[in-house]
This record gives structure tokens, sequence and C-alpha cells, in this order.
């Protein structure tokens, strides 16, 4: 019987052992919450990325990429309200100085709720008395909640007269809401369409938790998909379905899956819904926490750029200082501003709703890694496997020789390097056979491939499936096209 994972401690262990996940800046001591993606984790991630591409770009007519610049003008993030709003309330406990959000903060009996552009519904609660410190575990003794910035914030240019404060991108969204006029003026494209992106996003978060959930930097896939106002429902059910399906197609079992829509006074103002897809992650006793979100954000964010762009004058006329920038009111024709739509079936202009799933890649490599971790006893000995649906292992096939001789090491090398033109895969010829097929087990890798004594005979190789153990032999001409199916490559 399989064991699945119980303590986190466990996975991370493994990661680093194995090479898919070390601490950034090691030699140094680490820093924390910034994580590098070793051999097989770098394999890992371009699968996660790889499989979301093709689901929701590759296989789609009305569905196209982009690749945004991570700095930005500094004006994007004033329309967008992430120079003013994007904050987390914090309260520092007066015992031992640390500082924590306030809503992750666990009451006596509280559970933790909501989302970074809340926080005045997180403080709106009975104060913090009933509150207990994480760290010293101290309760109610807070200071008053106060903002602390998610931003960060750098310099560009090196001259002072045209220098100025800008940020690193804290969500890959709004480069999307910038060139969507870039993208529907280059494209033949008419709504409903969406555009998508991956990339690395940055926030300085105060709470960071649990190995790879929460870091300071880390990488997202978002779509933000436009369609005709009073289509939005539709379209937003649809992503929920497509993008659940999504994690239960790559194998997340289903009972570590939900659907959590966000009560009435999380929704963020602008939203009209919004849902998160959860995972069962093994923290603590068990924790269900954020995957993805589904937004319907209406036309609200097209409709602050319009705002933003007629607001650049008066940034200049404020020396370029964004945070002093106030935003000029709307026009009364807004809906035909510059980033509106003309429809040419309704003859109509008018700004487009949006439709936004929003995804962790690291925050998804974690879910695929918890779910796949397994651990068996096979004939009294620990077998530690990860159970990787085949798309997404990091190594495809692993080809072995028997023993260092008899011409099989050669075999197995010429194998190897036909496989390797259509997958990842790997020679070992160290060790005992059996230890080979556990170190595979480890880094996930679906299909191990032996030359042996018989190959010589009757070229035919043994194929040991991870899962099952079970091993096949089959001839060499039929190697490949086997493989292929079975990893659907
Ligand atoms: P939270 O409330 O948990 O801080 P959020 O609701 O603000 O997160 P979004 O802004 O909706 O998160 O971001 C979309 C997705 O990006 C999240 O569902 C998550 O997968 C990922 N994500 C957000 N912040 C981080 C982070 N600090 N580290 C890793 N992934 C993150």
């Amino acid at each position: 019987m399989a064991e699945t994972l119980k303590k986190l401690d466990d996975l991370v262990a493994l990661c680093k052992r194995r090479g898919f996940i070390f601490q950034s800046s090691d030699i140094y001591g680490g820093l924390a919450s910034c994580y590098d993606y070793g051999p097989l984790g770098v394999e890992l991630k371009r699968n996660v990325k790889n499989a979301w591409w093709k689901s929701v770009v590759q296989t789609r007519d009305d569905m196209v990429g982009l690749d945004c610049s991570i700095l930005m003008h500094p004006m994007v993030w004033k329309a967008s309200g992430h120079v003013d709003k994007f904050a987390d309330l914090i309260a520092e406990c007066k015992k031992c100085n640390t500082r924590t959000r306030v809503d992750h903060l666990q009451g006596v009996e509280n559970e933790e709720t909501t989302h970074h552009e809340q926080p005045e519904a997180a403080m709106a609660k009975d104060g913090l008395n009933d509150k207990v410190c994480p760290k010293c575990g101290t309760t109610g003794q807070f200071t008053e909640p106060m903002p602390f910035k998610l931003m960060f914030e750098t310099q560009m240019g090196a001259n002072v007269d045209d220098s100025m404060k800008v940020y690193l991108r804290p969500e890959t969204a709004q480069g999307i809401f910038t060139n969507f006029s870039n993208v529907l003026n280059t494209t033949r494209l008419k709504l409903p369409f969406g555009i998508a992106q991956i990339g690395k996003s940055f926030r300085n978060e105060v709470t960071t938790k649990a190995f790879i959930f929460r870091t300071r930097e880390f990488e997202q896939m978002e779509i933000e998909f436009f369609c005709v106002p009073g289509t939005d429902e539709q379209w937003w059910e649809h992503w929920k379905n497509e993008r659940m399906k999504w994690y239960l197609d790559l194998g997340i079992r289903k009972e570590n899956l939900r659907f959590r829509p966000h009560a009435d006074d999380e929704l963020a103002h602008y939203a009209k819904a919004c849902v998160d897809i959860e995972y069962l992650f093994p923290f603590g006793q068990g924790d269900w926490q954020e995957l993805e979100g589904i937004a319907n954000r209406t036309d609200y964010d097209l409709r602050q750029h319009q705002r933003g762009m007629r607001s650049i004058t008066k940034w200049f006329e404020n020396g370029r200082d964004t945070e002093k920038t106030p935003l000029v009111d709307e026009p009364d024709d807004w809906s035909k501003g510059p980033l509106s739509y003309f429809d040419d079936e309704s003859r109509k202009r008018y700004i487009p709703y949006v439709i936004e799933p929003s995804a962790g890649v690291d925050r998804g490599m974690l879910a695929f890694l918890v779910d796949a971790y397994a651990e068996e006893e096979v004939r009294g000995e620990k077998r530690n496997l990860l159970r990787f649906h085949p798309s997404l292992a990091p190594i495809k096939a692993a080809v072995f020789p028997l023993v260092k001789k008899d011409g099989m090491p050669e075999k197995a090398r010429t194998i190897y390097n036909e496989l390797r033109q259509y997958f990842t895969s790997f020679y070992d010829q160290k060790g005992a056979v059996g230890r080979r097929y556990r170190r595979q087990d480890e880094a996930g890798t679906p299909f191990c491939i032996t030359v042996d004594g018989q190959t010589a005979e009757d070229n035919t190789v043994t194929i040991r499936d991870r899962d099952s153990m079970e091993q096949t032999r089959i001839n060499c001409d039929k190697l490949l096209g086997y493989l292929r199916e079975k990893l659907g490559i």
C-alpha cells in the first residue's frame, strides 16, 4: 500500500537530494523565500508551463500569447491600483516584534481568510484581541494594524533629470491590458478572445510560507479573456471548468482539489465574481490553499488604463512622481476611449469585460510534487517515488546497460541517443540495476529501459514501468513508437 506525503519536510529533503529545488544563495546561508530550480526542477517547471501553454494557447483558436517586460511605466501601477492599494495590513507583536499579515493571524478559534487587495475587510473584524502571535504564541498583544507595501521598488536611469522610481511587476496581468490594442491591431482577432502570458512576478511578501508556496520572486501563468459584456458570466463558468480540468488531466487527485467561491466581503470592489481553485496541501493538519484564482474583472482594468493614459501630462507636471499623481476622472464618453473595441456586428463601441484565470507556476509545481509523492514498501525495502503524469515527468525514459560489458553499454548508448532526439532521456550505467531503478523512481521517470544479455540475441530490451514495476520485453525497433504512445508525445 502506497503512503502519500505526510510532512512537507520529506518533500523538501527529496527535492534537495535529487536536484529539484535548492534554497537561493545556499552557499551564503540562503536568501529567505527565494528558491533555485536544479536540473530536475527546471525540467518539471518547463513541463508545467508547456502543458499550460498547450492547453490555453496552442490548442485554442481564441487565444494568443504575449511576453511583456518586467519593468513597466510606473503609471501602469498607478492605474491598476497597485501603487495606492497593493499592501498587506500587518501588525507587530509587542512581545517579540514579529510582524504578521493581519489576515494570516489565527485567532484562538478563527481561520485565516482573505486576499491582498482587501486589507480593510480583514481589519474590520473585532480587533486583534483574540489573535495569537505565530512566532511566540502571545495572545492579543499587537500594535495597531498598518499597511505594508508589497511592490519592490527600484530606480531607473542614470541622470537626475530622467531617472525615476519604477517597480518590479507584482503580476503579469497588467502587461496584457497595456497591450490590448497592440494585439487587437496586429491580429485578426475579434471578441471573444484571450491573451496568455507566463512570467516572473515579485512581491515583498510579509508572511512567507511553506517552501515554494509563497515566495518573493515567483512565476505566474495568467490569462485575460476579453468578452462582450453580458457574456462574461458564461465565460467565467467556462474558464472555471477548463482550469479545474487541467489540474485533473495532469493527474492531481480529485479529492485534493476544490473550488472556493470568494465571499462578498473578500471580493475586490471591481470584481463581479471570483473563485479559487484550492489544493489540500500537507501543511499543519492539512490545509486547503489557493492554487489559482478565476475572477470576473468586468471592464475595470481597461477603463483604469484609459484614465492612466489621460493622467500622463499630470505625471510630468508632478516631476514624474507616481505616488503624488492622482488619476484624472473618466470622461462621459469613456466607453469610446482608446482602449475600447468596435463591434462589427452590433456596430457599437464598448469596453470589453475580462475573465482572468491567474495561476502560479511554482505553486502548481508544489501541488504536482505533493500529489505525485509516494512511499512504498517493496520486499521489505522502502521505495520513494514521484508518480508524475508522463507529460510532467522531468525525465521520460532512462536507459541502462545491465552490466558494463559484452557490448551492452554501446547498445544502450545507441538507444539513448535516439530517444533523446524526441524527449528528455537519461543514461546510467553505475551501480546495481535495482538501485538505478530506485533513483529513477525518485526522479519520477515513467520508464526504464534495460539492455541485457538477450538483447544481442534477439534485439529486445526490457521496459520497466515506474508505478507497477512490471517489466515487459519489446523489440528495439518498436521501442520509440511504444514510448511515444505511452508518453503522449
Ligand atoms: P494570497 O492571498 O495567497 O497572497 P493572492 O490572492 O494575492 O494570493 P493573486 O494575486 O490572485 O494571489 O495571484 C494569482 C496566483 O499567483 C495565486 O493563485 C498563486 O498561485 C500565485 N501567487 C501569488 N503570490 C504568490 C507568491 N508570493 N508566491 C508564489 N505564488 C504566488
